[in-house]
């Protein structure tokens, strides 16, 4: 507390009525939801278990246990509910699936999962066109979140196209059902629905939670917004933090404008600002400030520091993309011997995933160590893919993506031809494929060779599904994988023993999270909470794996919110990779400007920006052009190297406008 500015501290003290903390990146908003959850444990009296904070990410979610963990003395933080909003929801989900109609046990559909889905049933309304595959997964995921019912759906659609999509989205909904299965949009759409239905299931929850904290409220979406504000009801206690400069989810449904209707739905709200920012130079927070000023606004925002003027910003053009990877890696490499700093002080950051791969070359080559944010994690492993279907089955028979998934691996003669019989066998009687392998029904349409290869998985799956309950349920996993000759499988289906062994390794070290968060859980934690655990920690933590050694952090604008860094690398700088593409087409560039806001904001010490003055693209070598960021930051405060003469500004905006580069792109070089 005693570390606070006045701000800070009326915003902590506060806790009479509903609060919005409104400031601009590094001023303090995280580090008021911690002191204030220490402080309402510590000095109001509220038991740890009554106060919920949600957060953007797992990763930022451990962080803040952490902090409050110093924060609070002894057990007194015990039983905090720290989580995201998908694993709040898993909570409410997990609690009262009864009255949700779902089982025990419910499968979690990730996006890929839901892919193949959406898939499966465009082909059978004989839409067999991949292009509009990712639209209609995005529309649907954009009804779900704005609670429109399939039916609704249905009757708005205004063109073939979003027909197809309200058609392909009932079915999908009545699938899931079917698997019982829910989505990650489920995850916080069906408790909205469950409380806006069920008003004493609503009041049971609102009894347990006395209060609120909501970090990075700008990126909430409409059904997060409602979740809230029904868990929050009359008694309006909470905090919410956030920075409409920073929204940067709109592709997800994000609404800034919930800022605005907090307004309006608590009328009783106080808002306090925040100016003072305790990250950044001046200069780094200028160049932030200058280029943001760019976008209109909805609440008025300044930010200064006292951290001095600090280093200018450096904008580095290099020749190549190559030449522009290795000049990140020396660069990091000269300042980290000259100035005794740790790997870990450095960031690069980027727009898009498949950026990282020239980096992480580069870095090798150099010895770097460094750690990527959403790379290949250990859950979309295929070894690891294949052990969490099995577990699935054995917590939810019905989930049919599982069943698919392994049902032939390791190999058990069962082909395509059996499978494609089963299902349809399964989708005319409106049940899953485990349970129509139970039918006598499927003799009519199996030969009875076939039917007792099904049975004879299903029943070796059903002993370990009753022995899981009976027995230890972590030996009896182990068990079926050995039982399975899973092992077998992969020494032949490897490219060598050695790597047989490490991707075996993976599977044990499944084995064994299962068996720590059983460790962990509250006593009544069951083998199925675990793995739907664990579901839900593969899907959110493919963008954030944990890693806390010294290394150099690589990852892109959008998992670098919430962060900071002594030291800022921002590749790409060009048109097309930031603003990207698409969102110039679509003239959303002032959601990529805060992207760049986001990204200037996490340097602490130093900023550098770096850009190619060619890139291959598709096979082809074009001349790429700078970014218009870079012209819209403060002049005076930057450094070129690698630019010959700089052009003047006037120059500059005709730079990407004259005839050459204009035929280049019209020909798509
Ligand atoms: P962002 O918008 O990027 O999420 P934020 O507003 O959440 O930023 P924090 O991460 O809470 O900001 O704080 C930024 C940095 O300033 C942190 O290193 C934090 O420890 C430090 N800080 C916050 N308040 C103070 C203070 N009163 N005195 C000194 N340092 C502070
Ligand atoms: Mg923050």
């Amino acid at each position: 507390m005693s570390r606070l500015n006045n701000r800070q501290a009326e915003a902590v003290n506060y806790i009479s009525g509903p609060l919005l903390v409104l400031a601009g990146a590094g001023s303090g908003k995280t580090s008021v939801i911690t002191t204030k959850i220490a402080y309402l444990i510590q000095e109001c009296g509220l038991k740890a278990r009554n106060i919920v904070a949600v957060t953007f990410t797992n990763k930022a979610a451990r962080e803040m246990k952490e902090r409050v963990g110093k924060l609070v003395k002894g057990r007194a933080s015990h039983g905090l509910t720290v989580s995201t909003f998908h694993n709040l929801g898993l909570n409410i989900i997990r609690k009262e699936h009864k009255a949700l109609g779902f089982k025990p046990g419910f499968s979690i559909f990730d996006d890929q999962d839901a892919k193949s889905l959406i898939k499966e049933l465009m082909h059978r309304e004989l839409a067999d066109n991949d292009d509009s595959l990712d639209f209609i997964q995005h529309v649907i995921s954009n009804w779900k979140n704005d609670m429109l019912p399939p039916e609704t759906a249905l009757q708005m659609a205004r063109n073939d196209q979003e027909m197809l999509a309200a058609r392909v989205y009932l079915h999908y909904n009545r699938t899931l059902r079917a698997y019982n299965a829910v989505d990650f949009d489920d995850l916080i759409l069906l408790p909205v629905q469950l409380f806006r239905d069920n008003p004493d299931v609503l009041e049971r929850w609102q009894k347990k939670i006395h209060y609120m904290l909501v970090d990075e409220y700008q990126d909430t979406n409409s059904t997060q917004y409602l979740l809230v504000k029904q868990l929050v009801g009359g008694h309006s206690r909470f905090t919410v933090v956030g920075d409409d400069d920073q929204s940067i989810y709109a592709w997800r449904g994000a609404r800034p404008e919930n800022l605005i209707q907090l307004n309006e739905d608590f009328p009783g709200l106080k808002l306090i600002k925040l100016e003072q920012n305790y990250r950044s130079t001046s200069r780094i927070l200028k160049a932030a400030n200058v280029l943001i000023d760019n976008n209109p606004h909805v609440f008025d925002k300044k930010l200064w520091s006292e951290l001095g003027m600090g280093d200018e910003i450096r904008i580095i053009r290099c020749r190549n993309e190559d030449a522009e990877s290795e000049r990140v890696a020396t660069e990091i490499l000269t300042h980290k011997l000259k100035h005794d700093t740790h790997y870990r002080d450095y960031a690069i950051l980027y727009r898009g995933n498949h950026q990282s791969r020239l980096l992480e070359l580069k870095l090798q080559q150099h010895q770097v160590p460094y750690h990527i944010t959403g790379g290949t994690s250990f859950f979309s492993r295929a070894e690891v893919k294949d052990i969490m279907a099995y577990l699935r089955l054995l917590v939810n028979p019905d989930d049919d993506n599982a069943f698919l998934r392994i049902i032939n691996v390791p190999r058990r003669e069962i082909g395509p031809t059996t499978l494609e019989k089963l299902g349809t066998y399964a989708g005319d009687r409106h049940v899953s494929l485990y349970q129509a392998c139970h039918e006598f029904g499927l003799e009519q349409v199996l030969d009875a060779r076939y039917v007792e290869k099904l049975r004879r998985f299903t029943a070796w799956m059903d002993d370990i599904t009753r022995r899981c309950s009976t027995d230890d349920p972590i030996a009896t996993i182990k068990e079926m994988i050995a039982d399975s000759d899973y092992e077998n499988w992969l020494y032949q289906n490897s490219s060598s023993e050695v790597v047989a062994e490490k991707r075996m390794g993976n599977v044990w070290f499944l084995v064994e999270s299962i068996q720590q968060i059983l460790d962990r859980a509250d006593e009544d934690a069951t083998i199925e909470d675990a793995i739907s655990r664990l579901l839900l920690r593969d899907m959110m933590e493919r963008q954030e794996e944990e890693d806390d050694s010294d290394k150099v952090q690589l990852l892109t604008l959008h998992a670098s919110k919430g962060l900071e860094y002594p030291y800022v690398f921002m590749v790409g700088m060009e048109e097309d990779l930031l603003p990207h593409r698409t969102s110039i087409e679509e003239d959303n560039v002032e959601e990529e400007r805060r992207l760049t806001y986001v990204g200037i904001t996490r340097a602490r010490k130093a900023l550098t920006m770096t850009l190619a003055a060619t890139r291959r693209q598709f096979g082809e070598t074009i001349d790429t052009t700078p970014s218009r960021f870079i012209d819209e930051l403060p002049q005076e405060d930057l450094t070129y190297e690698g630019w010959g003469e700089r052009s003047t500004p006037e120059q500059q905006s005709a730079r990407g406008n004259d005839a050459l580069s204009l035929m280049r792109k019209s020909l798509n070089l």
